[in-house]
């Protein structure tokens, strides 16, 4: 059995759903898993819902009514205009199931009420590709995936209990592909004990696949997306960018630590823990090859380019000028962890600590405003993280062209810049 992961780009229309159910008939095996993450831009649209929401600000209703709009529009497109389908019942489900929300006081924590109101767009995106296929002849079971992936209660970073997951997601999903169906089901989403949603970060449909193809020990795992594989750059930055066609799990994990946004950085382990090769496609070339990431021992690859914008450099600094020692380290990082921020770079110095990190301003603000109880705090924002791997003079030298270099970190393979 394979698992596919469809992202956004794959099903952003009516016109792009049905390239996915191409793709699912010439290329999916008979046993096929389909991640699907929610359409086009749809997340970021249902972050303004909830934005609007937790604010009171009384435009919530009308944030939420242009996402309805734009599944009804696909919906007719892809079913017709008869709106006593079931497929439209199904839409008007969810539809509901946020606007009763929407009605109530926003009291919880807004991490919690965020992802019980974003999974709308994965709940909506599947119930339109599971129909499609359907109507298309191709059996397909639509699957809630919150009964099988239980996480902790880390709402927007949900932590997945593997021993759990593992088991619901076998006794769910196999009935089902035996029975001769395909299973869609949506990424991103998980659910905890009390059946409360959460989502395991943005970005995540691609860890979900990978957790689905761990537990039910697929052949491969196939990503779907609007490039012909992973390239040396992003080409939306690099233009002479280059197909890798192949990459070890080592490579891949490398890449996507250091922040290339093809992949979600969770996604490689658990393929790798059981050498299951993942396939990056191209869903608008289908039958090339793509890049394959899987067990390789190449070790010659050209210089490979991560551009990380939206950073922020923090400088914490002792007030008394006493040395940054162990205990001051540990302060650091305990409030690093409890915000779930990722170090993109670090740096010790005597009096003072250096550290590079994504502008995420939920994280960012209540870690300044713990650590600045404390210490001395000077933030540097608008700057970037280039990384190059592999790099070379030349390579150093064509990125950074024109650039301020603030920090240089330089190991033997990777060298770190951050960038004005
Ligand atoms: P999905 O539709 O699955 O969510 P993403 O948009 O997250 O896909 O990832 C695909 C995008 O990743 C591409 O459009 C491309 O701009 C970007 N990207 C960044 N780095 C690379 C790279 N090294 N190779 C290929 N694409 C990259
Ligand atoms: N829809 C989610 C997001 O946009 C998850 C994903 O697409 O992988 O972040
Ligand atoms: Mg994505």
């Amino acid at each position: 059995m394979e698992v596919y992961k469809f992202g956004g780009a794959s099903v952003k229309d009516a016109e792009a759903i049905k390239n996915v159910a191409r793709i699912i008939a010439d290329h999916g095996p008979e046993q096929l898993v389909v991640v699907v993450s929610a359409m086009g831009k749809t997340t970021n649209a249902m972050e303004r819902v909830i934005a609007a929401y937790c604010k009171e600000n009384g435009e919530a209703q009308a944030a939420f009514d242009v996402v309805k709009a734009s599944h009804l529009a696909t919906c007719e497109a892809l079913f017709g205009a008869d709106t006593s389908q079931q497929v439209y019942e199904d839409l008007r489900e969810v539809f509901d199931q946020v606007e009763s929300r929407l009605l109530l006081p926003p009291k919880a924590a807004y991490n919690f009420i965020y992802d019980q109101i974003v999974c709308a767009g994965e709940l909506l995106s599947t119930i339109l590709v599971a129909a499609y296929l359907n109507k298309e002849g191709v059996y397909t079971h639509w699957q809630d995936v919150r009964r099988c992936i239980l996480t902790d209660n880390t709402y927007r970073e949900g932590k997945v209990n593997w021993e759990v997951t593992n088991a619901r997601v076998r006794k769910v999903l196999r009935p089902h592909l035996k029975a001769g169906a395909r299973v869609v089901t949506q990424g991103f989403l998980g659910g905890t004990v009390e059946a409360f949603t959460t989502t395991l970060g943005r970005e995540g449909s691609d860890y979900t696949a990978a957790i689905l193809a761990n537990c039910l020990d697929a052949e491969c795992m196939s990503v779907w997306k609007d490039v012909p594989g992973i390239l040396n750059g992003d080409p939306r930055l690099v233009e002479d960018a280059e197909l890798l066609h192949q990459l070890s799990y080592h490579e891949a994990i490398e890449m996507t630590y250091y922040g290339a946004k093809v992949i979600h950085p969770k996604t490689i382990k658990p393929l790798h823990n059981k050498q299951i090769p993942l396939r990056v496609r191209s869903f608008k070339h289908p039958s090339e090859e793509g890049t394959r990431i899987h067990e390789s021992s190449q070790t010659e690859f050209p210089p490979v380019v991560v551009f990380n914008k939206n950073q922020v450099l923090i400088r914490i600094t002792t007030p008394d000028l006493s040395y940054v020692m162990e205990d001051t380290l540990s302060d650091i990082y305990q409030a690093l962890a409890k915000y779930n921020i990722k170090t993109n770079l670090s740096q010790n110095g005597s009096v003072s600590f250096r550290v590079c990190v994504d502008d995420v301003a939920y994280k960012i603000e209540p870690l300044v405003e713990d650590l600045s109880e404390e210490y001395e705090l000077e933030l540097t924002r608008g700057i970037e993280l280039i990384t190059i791997r592999h790099y070379s003079d030349d390579a150093v030298d064509r990125f950074t062209k024109d650039k301020e270099i603030l920090l240089t970190q330089k190991g033997k393979k990777n060298i770190l810049m951050v960038v004005r």
